[in-house]
């Protein structure tokens, strides 16, 4: 078949950033790029400085989540460079920024690697200790280029407990295996429900298949994020729960995560 467009060129070099982790999921709709905002706003609270790329250029939602809906990046003198609009102390750059919400971004797979290459390149990033990647779902094209491209530090995946079953967790290890990206472990988002009255837990979408994945793939679990209005509303709301109710027992749940990674 053709070669990806790009695979043949030199890696990126990003001399600023020193390290790039990846949050990847094997569907949509799991809850990767609220994990990934509430992970991205934990490490910043452990004092590390923090960047978020949203590498999904199909459906971009970290503009919404971070509360900069409305924000442009600046021109910088450094190179033409551009300067990622920031909230919560995170320099956030996404695509969101360039196109209209409300036109679809139709590009096929090479253009769309260009803009995410353009994007990690051409920010301003600052010194930074860690990027953080929202990729787009599943194992594409552009999963692929980033891990050729540049040098991704590790991977952690999202899913849901029933997702997982669907999910060919296999495949995308093997993918991430292939391109040397190591898998630092999978993440089991709405993982039960806690009746915010009386304490009461129910596993409404099952309970313990990211661990039972994790376990037979031989790649670390890391925690379970229960299913939550305040982590939904604060998404929705681009107030990151991390932020408002940084003690919290779901923030708790982030903040144990960030830790291991
Ligand atoms: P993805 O990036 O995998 O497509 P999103 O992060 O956009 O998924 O989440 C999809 C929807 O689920 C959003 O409305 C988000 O607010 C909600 N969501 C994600 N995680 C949780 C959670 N732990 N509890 C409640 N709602 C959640």
């Amino acid at each position: 078949g053709q070669r990806p467009q790009g695979a043949a060129q030199k890696p990126l070099e990003l001399p600023t950033v020193r390290s790039i982790i990846t949050v990847a999921s094997g569907k949509g709709g799991v809850g990767k790029s609220t994990t990934s905002v509430n992970l991205a706003l934990s490490l910043a609270a452990k004092g590390l400085k923090v960047g978020l790329l949203d590498a999904d250029i199909y459906g971009p939602s970290l503009p919404r989540m971070m509360g900069l809906r409305d924000a442009k990046p600046t021109h910088s003198d450094k190179e033409g460079k551009m300067v990622p609009p920031s909230a919560f102390g995170i320099r956030i750059m996404s695509i969101g920024f360039l196109v209209d919400e409300e036109q679809p971004v139709i590009w096929r797979g090479p253009m769309a690697m260009g803009a995410l290459e353009q994007l990690l390149r051409d920010s301003d990033w600052g010194e930074l200790d860690v990027l953080v990647v929202d990729m787009p779902p599943g194992t594409g094209d552009i999963q692929l280029s980033m891990a050729q491209r540049v040098p991704v530090t590790g991977a952690v995946i999202v899913s849901t407990p029933q997702d997982i079953a669907l999910l060919d967790a296999r495949k995308g290890l093997n993918m991430f295996r292939k391109v040397n990206v190591p898998v630092m472990g999978l993440i089991e988002n709405m993982s039960y429900y806690k009746c915010p009255e009386c304490g009461h837990i129910d596993h409404v979408f099952d309970h313990g298949g990211a661990r039972k994945a994790a376990d037979e793939l031989g790649v670390p679990f890391l925690g379970e994020i229960p299913l939550d209005l305040k982590i939904r509303l604060g998404a929705d709301e681009g107030k990151p729960i991390i932020h408002t109710d940084p003690d919290g027992e779901h923030s708790r749940a982030y903040t144990a995560i960030a830790d291991k990674i």
